[in-house]
């Protein structure tokens, strides 16, 4: 694969490589990183005023570019959501002016509009990141995938109980094939997840001593050891829960369907990589 900084000038590449390494690892958020691309380019054009150098190129104005140069752009699904009930409808195919789902089959249609009038867009969107893209971002990591097949090894054998993982409902969890599920062929690793929710303050929501939060959906690999199982790389984000106003049930189950889903395939066929640091040949 060609490398993407293969034409760029050694001052350009460092440029990108610190607005990449500031936004993913720093925590920069876009618009930042775009100011601090900003203040570099116009650096930049100082320092090569009278430079007759003509392989010196412009930066480039977002720091998007950057990332979509690099390929490392979110995956991610995009739905239409119903404001009020949460029915999720694929943006990529065509969906009703008007919700049509049914909290039971005897009800009627929740009815409420997913469009303005004249609009293509809907008037809430809720985007879910790709969690099989995910799945191989985590196995990317050498380190990762090396823990993942240790753990589900060692803690079978464990007489003591000190993480959920060591539960009895997990140890004599069964699979779809009717084995224990732990008990897992050589070359393949039988994960588990759990399911969480919680809420967050964004660091700049606050307003008159009002605080601002949202909530959002989020899984965590049981498999991994405590100190490794919360790092934001090992987190998934199912999704931010839109406001906002409290959820019920019934919205929530809504939103989780599509995700929902994506398990259960994974459940019963599991997921092939292509290659990871450990199984070159695939895993
Ligand atoms: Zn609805």
């Amino acid at each position: 694969m060609c490398s993407p900084f293969r034409s760029l000038a050694p001052s350009l590449i460092l440029t990108n490589l610190t607005i990449l390494s500031l936004h993913f690892l720093g925590g920069l958020s876009l618009k930042q990183s775009n100011f601090l691309l900003c203040a570099l380019g116009l650096q930049s054009q100082i320092a090569t005023a009278h430079s007759e150098d003509s392989d010196l190129r412009p930066l480039p104005l977002q720091a998007h570019a950057i990332i979509d140069q690099m390929d490392l752009s979110p995956q991610y699904m995009s739905y239409a959501c119903c404001p009020k009930c949460f029915h999720l409808y694929d943006l990529e195919g065509p969906y009703p002016a008007a919700c049509t789902h049914r909290t039971a089959s005897s009800s009627g249609f929740c009815g409420t509009t997913l469009c303005p009038t004249g609009s293509q867009k809907p008037l809430n969107q809720y985007d879910a990141y790709d969690f099989k893209v995910w799945l191989a971002q985590v196995y990317a990591q050498p380190e990762i995938e090396i823990l993942l097949g240790q753990q589900a090894a060692a803690l079978t054998k464990s007489q003591v109980m000190c993480d959920v993982w060591d539960s009895d409902a997990i140890r004599t969890l069964r699979g779809p094939d009717g084995k224990f599920f732990l008990n897992c062929p050589q070359g393949e690793s039988h994960l588990v997840f759990s399911l969480n929710m919680g809420w967050f303050n964004p660091p700049t929501s606050k307003h008159s001593n009002k605080q601002v939060s949202f909530d959002v959906i989020y899984m965590t690999c049981l498999n991994l050891p405590t100190s490794l199982r919360y790092q934001p790389e090992n987190v998934f984000l199912v999704g931010v829960i839109p406001g906002p106003h409290e959820y019920s049930t019934t919205q929530m189950n809504n939103l989780l369907c599509p995700f929902v889903q994506i398990l259960t395939e994974l459940w019963d066929t599991g997921l092939f990589l292509e290659r990871t640091p450990k199984y070159l040949f695939g895993h």
